[in-house]
């Protein structure tokens, strides 16, 4: 489980992902007046744009998919993201050092992870050292087996 980015850093993020540019990097926005854009829908197969994005209000909104949100909700579904990983995502493109409640909880995991990656590492040692001692002891027995 991910820390949990702390709020003024979700506000930031919001506020530094302009959402026209944001969407205008996966699809292409044309101007529908009114302050707003509009283009083709990437979350449903169509001819006549009804995707609207409200840069003033940094939402976006699909007229045939009756579906909509703010610029974290959007990388979140076209690229298939969590929350968080949607925050971060946009983060990383701002330049945003995203700062998380609780301390401890990113480095906790990055720890973690190198954790299993240490025993990953220990339990393969621990396998090539069975083969390696099994290959020699059939190799033993062949050659000094009375059998033979
Ligand atoms: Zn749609």
């Amino acid at each position: 489980m991910a820390g949990r980015i702390r709020d003024e850093d979700i506000a930031l993020v919001r506020e530094k992902s302009a959402i026209d540019e944001v969407v205008g990097e996966y699809l292409q926005l044309r101007n529908a007046g009114g302050g707003s854009l509009k283009g083709l829908c990437p979350f449903h197969d169509e001819k006549t744009p009804s995707f609207n994005v409200t840069p003033a209000r940094g939402l976006w909104y699909c007229f045939s998919c009756a579906e909509g949100g703010d610029v974290i909700k959007f990388v979140g579904k076209i690229d298939n993201l969590a929350f968080v990983e949607a925050v971060e995502r946009l983060a990383a493109r701002a330049g945003i050092d995203l700062r998380y409640e609780q301390g401890g909880q990113v480095p906790g995991r990055e720890h973690s992870q190198r954790r299993r990656l240490l025993e990953a590492h220990k339990a393969a040692a621990e396998f090539y050292a069975r083969s390696e001692e099994r290959r020699v002891g059939k190799e033993g027995r062949s050659r000094w087996s009375p059998d033979h």
